[in-house]
């Protein structure tokens, strides 16, 4: 098992504390907080056990360089306005003796949040110097940016490996929740995939085949499986390369006895940008201009069997162009059949779905959605998670 922050006394101990505070900006200015305010509960746990808090973060891709375009200072100003009786200290810098001086003065109950992480060529190099500079600013390290746990960078791999270590909250929740869905999963355990691409999903269609007992498949990815098994699907995006594994899939589900649905139907239309031309067309009817955009309601009403009775839903790719109107019904009554349905456990992840489902205003009905597109992808692959793994057991 590993360490959580229950384990510790955080007391008058500096604590480094990775989150993920990659948050959307325009203008300089926040669009959204929600990786903020997601992560207070783990903030506000240590502050009142009087932790010396190093708040650390990436933000954007600066690729090593400085560049105030990325800095965090935004999000340095909004972390005061959440935290307003908190004493909280921003440094320009991320490693180095201002960084060290600063976390040797913290008082416990105050932070310091250093600043963007990638501004250091070492953090996703993982450079030993860049690591030591880290562990000099803590007794003890608290992960909790899910999101970054499939790579092994200084501020998630390394300086787990130099410090004391536990998960903070959110990690903790992660964690556990996909441990629940694949090692001991309630039975009828449905998988809903979707989305374009076939081909960074392999591994995950692989793994979830022997633990599911059905998969639904929608969005673009539905195509490369009907051709497989000779449907006429029209101008419908195909992964020609794919074919002959998502035959495989389909002979394995049978061998498993998993049942693998496919789409009746579509909302079909000339092209994405063509809302207009849309109609819908049943499987085989799909006329040769036209592209299936989204699962039709003869699809919906088959998929709502399954939704209905199963205990567990893991769901990753939207079923259509959610993006359009015209081609979000069937990725909507999914995430409403899903909610509706009180006895499941529910887990979303992969960033299509966790924003439209943001969109449609149902995110509450889920029992979780993961803030780790990659990282969730990881688990559901089966493989386990670097800046996870080296924490302490
Ligand atoms: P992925 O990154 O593979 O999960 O794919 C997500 C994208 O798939 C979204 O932007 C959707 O608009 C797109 N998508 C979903 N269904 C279809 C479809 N039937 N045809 C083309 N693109 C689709």
């Amino acid at each position: 098992m590993k360490k959580t922050i229950y384990d510790y006394d955080f007391e008058n101990k500096r604590v480094l504390l990775r989150v993920d505070f990659n948050v959307p900006l325009k203008d300089g200015k926040i669009t959204s907080d929600v990786r903020m305010t997601a992560e207070l509960p783990t903030i506000e746990y240590l502050l009142a056990r009087r932790a010396k808090l190093v708040v650390c973060s990436h933000l954007g891709r600066p690729d090593g360089k400085r560049d105030e375009k990325y800095s965090l200072k935004p999000v340095f100003e909004h972390l005061k306005e959440l935290l307003p009786r908190t004493k909280i200290y921003f440094c320009d810098e991320v490693v180095g003796e201002t960084a060290t001086k600063m976390s040797n003065e913290l008082k416990g109950g105050e932070i310091l949040l250093l600043e963007n992480l990638r501004f250091e060529a070492g953090e996703e190099q993982c450079d030993d110097k860049m690591v030591e500079g880290l562990a000099e600013l803590a007794d003890i390290f608290v992960f909790d940016a899910f999101g970054t746990s499939h790579r092994k960078h200084a501020s998630t791999y390394g300086v787990a490996k130099k410090l004391p270590s536990a998960m903070g909250l959110l990690v903790q929740k992660e964690v556990e929740t996909f441990e629940e869905i694949l090692r001991e999963p309630k039975k009828p355990f449905v998988a809903i995939l979707g989305g374009a691409k076939i081909n960074d999903k392999i591994q995950v269609i692989e793994n979830l085949l022997q633990k599911v007992d059905v998969i639904l498949i929608g969005g673009g990815m539905c195509f490369t499986f009907l051709k497989a098994i000779k449907g006429n699907v029209g101008n419908s995006i195909v992964d020609d390369e794919q074919i002959d594994f998502c035959y495989n899939v389909i002979k394995e589900a049978i061998n498993r006895k998993v049942k693998i649905i496919l789409p009746v139907d579509f909302v079909c239309a000339k092209s994405i940008d063509d809302e207009s031309s849309a109609e819908i067309y049943k499987l085989d009817k799909i006329p040769d201009d036209c592209m299936g955009l989204d699962i039709g309601p003869k699809t919906i009403k088959l998929f709502k069997k399954y939704i209905k009775r199963a205990k567990t839903i893991v769901w990753n790719g939207p079923m259509g162009v959610y993006e359009k109107e015209m081609f979000a019904n069937g990725t909507k009554s999914v995430a409403e059949l899903i909610t509706k349905n009180k006895r499941v456990l529910s887990v979303v992840g992969g960033g299509d779905v966790v924003s439209a489902v943001e969109k449609f205003g149902l995110k509450d009905g889920f029992s979780h959605i993961s803030t780790g597109g990659g990282a969730s992808l990881k688990l559901l692959e089966g493989k386990n998670l670097p800046a996870i793994d080296v924490l302490s057991e």
